[in-house]
């Protein structure tokens, strides 16, 4: 038996790509893909096993180099493939008798993990258990703004509201030695003042109600496919990619929101384009991930658990 290791200071790139493998190099796991997809191929074999031929295998970690909804598509597969019997094959016995006691990724934790003095909790519609905190903040009307995020907390989109106290734009050799502003540079400074006088002068009356919304616990939410395999998978689930870095030109300017729009009329770069990753890590071997798709699977009776959110 020969197993190829990896050097400690490689990167975990490096280390993904060197298989381990007894006596000889197999084919490559996309050459396993394409041969596992067509019909016959995936009948009566364990999902265990299909996929630990299509993975990639480092020291600490596995890859699959397909995105969420490949891999998706592939169990589906596997499945049609093992019509009226895959419910008895997602692993053999022994495996599964080892894995008995695993669960599903849940969320769960005694209290709000943004922050541990909020008190009081609620239960959302999909039965998870969120943190109760709320508070209002004060905000000058007139200087009200907002950026939308992903909140990783809540999982949730969420707009945040916030005061854009206005800003002295002003560079730094826009003073003299002896600390006046110079002349070339007084109009846009007493702009500046008149508009910080008049944002001190204004009282904060808009109320903004902040909801925190954590998780706190999930267990008895049914979860999607896509949900697992998302908070299994160890890379960014997006990421941006640019048109061109060099030109900074768009191509794919169809594609952008207003806000997006707007920055790329205003400095001319393309503001990147947000695409599924296409390939996943797991700290878990495919086994292990086999029987989590079974647990998936075993949520809802009559194979109702939903593939994605
Ligand atoms: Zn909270
Ligand atoms: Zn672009």
């Amino acid at each position: 038996m020969s197993i190829v290791t990896t050097p400690q200071n490689h990167t975990v790139d490096t280390a993904l790509k060197i298989i381990v493998e007894t006596n000889k190099l197999r084919e490559s796991p996309e050459d396993s893909i394409r041969h596992l997809i067509k019909p016959g191929n995936m009948k009566d074999k364990s999902l265990g096993e299909c996929l630990n031929d299509i993975k990639w295998g480092g020291q600490t970690s596995v890859m699959y180099t397909m995105g969420i909804s490949d891999m998706i598509s592939f169990i589906q597969n596997w499945m049609e493939q093992n019509e009226g019997n895959f419910q008895n094959l997602f692993n053999d016995k022994e495996t599964y008798d080892f894995f008995i006691g695993t669960t599903l990724p849940y969320t769960e934790h005694d209290v709000c993990q943004r922050n541990e003095s909020h008190k009081g909790q609620i239960r959302d519609f999909d039965g998870n258990i969120r943190c109760a905190y709320s508070e209002i903040k004060k905000i000058r009307p007139s200087y009200i703004n907002y950026f939308n995020f992903f909140d990783p907390f809540s999982e949730l989109n969420i707009r945040q509201y916030y005061e854009s106290k206005p800003l002295d734009d002003l560079p730094d050799d826009a003073w003299g030695e002896m600390g006046q502003i110079l002349p070339e540079w007084k109009d846009q400074h007493d702009a500046y003042l008149y508009e910080i006088a008049r944002f001190e002068d204004e009282e904060p009356t808009k109320e903004v109600r902040v909801h925190c919304h954590s998780i706190i616990s999930d267990k008895g939410f049914t979860f999607s496919l896509e949900t697992i395999l998302k908070r299994l998978n160890l890379e960014p689930n997006h990421h941006k990619v640019y048109c061109n870095l060099y030109s900074g030109s768009c191509t794919r300017q169809d594609e952008l929101n207003d806000n997006e729009k707007e920055t790329y009329d205003l400095i001319g770069n393309c503001p990147g384009h947000i695409q599924p990753t296409q390939r996943l890590i797991l700290g878990i071997d495919s086994y292990s991930l086999a029987h989590k798709i079974q647990l998936w699977y075993e949520q809802v009776p009559d194979g109702q658990a939903p593939l994605f959110e």
